[in-house]
This record gives structure tokens, sequence and C-alpha cells, in this order.
């Protein structure tokens, strides 16, 4: 039987920016945070499910801790990876290489930047993969593999199979990712996805989605279930259908999403009741001018000016919310750094992710400042967002650097943190009055009287 490695190849977590790494990785409540994402990687699983049953798969994810098995000898290597791991993806693919393995590597990267993957890998995937790894298996078969296989149009995703979650070590990981939709219709200078997923949005079936999730169910009775989409709500009656089954399952479960989810409070109120913890929300600016930076068509900065109302809509529907910052667009002065630390304070955001502009190659920002000369480091290992890699135009490198680490460290300072979640708990206590009230039975007014 012929044999497949699917391998996740160590990422820099935290990056190279010696101000943050220090802070993250001290601070237990940003790791517990942070312990969320901790989920297996959702592209070889899924490619694992198009593999035939002649191959034996097995998945190896060095990125949580699993030793790379060098020494034994597979006939295919599949690697994947985001820009900041793809040295490791090549270093793996060297060894396995000279092993004699027939070496693949797919993923964001490699879809924006073929050419260089081709100089160590023997076959490049761009896009997405299901069905171009069939093809490509039966060329290979036939001894004709070609160089690249481009998913040339998106695939319709009631064709994509269930994740193989029986490949992993359950373990080893916080969370249990699920894909619902793929595609974004934003336009997001600084954003990959639409890149590798196209804009046009598109859904798994209900039922294919439940069907993942009681997989899952199998590897791990309690998981918690991050549904990985780029952002789950575009489609509100297709969320509220899907909503509602999810609620049947039992499951927490936390999401991506824009703040468009705040305008429609049915959906508020089956999130709360299936179980949904928190929403990943991506806000990025708390300044006009900084949105208009990040979006020429501005959808972002056209909803600034609710912001504050639709993050109380949230609160008071129950759910938490992890909100997004982005630092370092052109129209950031140094005063981006208080004024998004005292937006979220002031507006109890329970979890905060602060990170640094980074141009990712492929997207439109990487072309500005590439072709004005301001990429200062090409070193793919810092394309963390945890990095500096650019120079910023209202400041230095270093004061971005430490602007970012700033907010982290009051955001998620001891008195903070008590006073959000002193917050959270004062919120959630209305919100089980408000359920109680609720259920009552109309007769107890009678008896009362
Ligand atoms: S809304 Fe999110 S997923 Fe869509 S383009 Fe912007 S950053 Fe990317």
């Amino acid at each position: 039987m012929k044999t497949i490695a699917l391998i996740v190849p160590k990422g820099s977590k935290y990056g190279k920016n010696s101000l943050l790494k220090h802070f993250l990785e001290k601070s237990d409540v940003v790791s517990s945070f942070y312990g969320a994402w901790e989920t297996p990687n959702l592209s070889l699983l899924t490619i694992a499910g198009v593999i035939p049953e002649q191959y034996h798969v097995e998945f190896i994810d060095e990125d949580h801790g699993m030793e790379i098995p060098f020494s034994r000898h597979f006939d295919i290597v599949a690697l994947t990876g985001m820009t900041q791991q793809i040295y490791r993806a090549y270093e793996i693919a060297q060894e396995f290489k000279k092993r004699g393995s027939y070496i693949v590597l797919g993923g964001i990267h490699a879809s924006v930047l073929p050419e260089e993957a081709l100089e160590v890998f023997d076959t490049v995937f761009i896009g997405e993969g299901e069905i171009t790894w069939p093809r490509f298996l039966q060329d290979l078969e036939n001894g004709t593999p070609k160089y690249s296989y481009h998913s040339a149009k998106v695939i319709p995703l009631e064709q994509s199979p269930i994740p193989r979650y029986d490949l992993l070590d359950p373990s080893l990981y916080k969370s249990f990712s699920v894909q619902t939709t793929r595609g974004c219709p934003r336009t997001c200078n600084y954003c990959t996805l639409p890149i590798m997923f196209g804009s046009t949005y598109r859904h798994k079936t209900v039922p294919q989605v439940i069907s993942e999730i009681e997989a899952i169910q199998k590897v791990n009775a309690d998981a918690f279930v991050f549904f990985a989409d780029d952002n789950m709500f575009i489609q509100k009656d297709y969320a509220k259908e899907l909503v509602r089954q999810i609620a049947k399952l039992g499951i927490t479960w936390g999401t991506q999403t824009d703040i468009s989810v705040a305008d429609d409070a049915e959906l508020l109120e089956l999130l709360y009741q299936s179980g949904c913890h928190w929403l990943f929300i991506g806000f990025e600016n708390v300044s006009q001018t900084g949105l208009d930076f990040l979006d020429e068509n501005k959808w972002k900065a056209k909803q600034l000016y609710h912001y504050e109302s639709a993050i109380e809509k949230i609160h008071k529907s129950g759910i938490n919310i992890w909100g997004s910052f982005l630092f370092g667009g052109d129209n950031d002065t140094f005063d981006v750094f208080e004024n998004t630390l005292n937006f979220t304070l002031k507006n109890g955001i329970y979890s905060g992710s602060f990170t640094i502009l980074t141009p990712l190659p492929g997207t439109q920002l990487f072309r500005q400042m590439s072709q004005a000369g301001r990429i200062i480091d090409y070193d793919w290992s810092r394309y963390t967002f945890w990095d500096v890699v650019f120079k910023p135009r209202h400041m230095s490198p270093d004061e971005l650097a430490q602007g970012v680490a700033w907010v982290y460290d009051n955001f998620y300072s001891k008195e903070n943190v008590a006073n959000r979640t002193a917050r959270q708990k004062s919120r959630m206590r209305q919100i089980h009055r408000r359920e109680i009230q609720n259920a009552k039975p109309s007769s107890t007014k009678k008896i009362d009287s």
C-alpha cells in the first residue's frame, strides 16, 4: 500500500518581536484565550477526505508538537503552510526528497508564489485542492504528474468531503475546526482569504455540516467547535437554518464574522441558544481614516458609526466578543494605541487580538508597499502579524512594535481583566434573570392574585 504523509510545519507562533513574544508567552490569560485557536489544520484533513482508500494516510502536526518521522519512508509527502511557516515547510520537504519521497505543497503561500515553491517541491497546488488532488494522484500513478495543479474555479462546497478527523490525536487540540462557508465579498487590502477562496460566498449544506460536527464528536465528545469560516454569517437565512440544527447537538462553539451580525436580532438569539460562546470580529481600527486605509470600498469604515451599538446588542444577547484590531496603517498616528485600548475597555470587549498590519504576498497591500520600496524585510518567517516588516508612515517600526505591546500589556492587565470579567458576569446574570422571567408559566399571575 502506498503511503502519504500530510504534514503541518511548525510556525513561529508569536513571531520574532521580542517585546510581544515575551509578553504573550508569559501571560496565562492570553494563552488561555489563544488556546481556542489550537485547532488542527483543516485543509490537510479535507484533502485526506478525497484520497482514495488504497493509500495509507498519516497526519503529522509539527505545529502542535508532533515529531516528524524523518527516518520513515512515505511515497508522497504533502505539506501546507502560511507564509510564516514556509521555510520550515521547505526544510522538511528537502529532507524527505533526499529519502526519495515525492513532495507536494498546497496552501496560501504556494498559491500566491508557486514559482518560489517549485524551486523545492515536485508539485504545487494553487487554490482549493478537493478537485485537483484526485487528478494529481491519478497522474502520479500514470507517471505523468504536473508541476502545478490549479483549481481554476471555486469548487461547489457540497462536493467537499468530511475532513478526516479520525486521523488526529485529539489530545493535542483545545478546539476542532469546521468550515461551513468559503469566500468573502469584502475587499480588505491586507487579506489573503479572498485570494485563496474567492469573493463568491459559498456554503456547505446543513446536513453536511452536522455530519462534520458529529465526526468531531466521535473523536472528542466534548469538543469546542471553532467554525473556521472567513465570515460565517454573510447569508443570514442559511446561517439561521444551520444554527437551529447546531442547537440540537449540545455543543459549545465560536466563529469569525463581521459586525453585520448585530443587525439581526433573531440570529443573535439563535446563536446564544445554540451554544455560541464568542464571536471573533475584525473591527481593525476605531477611526474613520484608519479604516479608510484598509479597504478602498470602505465597507468597514461605513460600519464605524454603529460599532458601539452593535457591540451592545451582541453583549445583550449573551455572546462575548473577541475583537481584532490591526495597527500600522498609513493613517495611524501614535494616538491609535491609546484610542483603541480605550475603545475596547469602554465597550467591555471580552478578549482582544492586537496585531501589526502585515503586507502578505499576494495582497494589494503587498503590491503597494513593495512598489513604494517600503518593505524592510522579506524574511517570510517574520510575516506573522506580530513583527514589523514595512516602514509605517507616521511612526518608526520600533514605535509600532512597542505600541502594540503596550496595548496588550494594558488590555490584559490584572485590573482590566477583572473589570471585564465582572461586567461579563453581570451581563450574564441579567440574561439569566430574563430567561427565568420568560419561562414563568402564565398561570403564575393568577395564583399570586
Ligand atoms: S471581511 Fe475578513 S475575510 Fe473578508 S476580506 Fe475582510 S478581513 Fe478578509
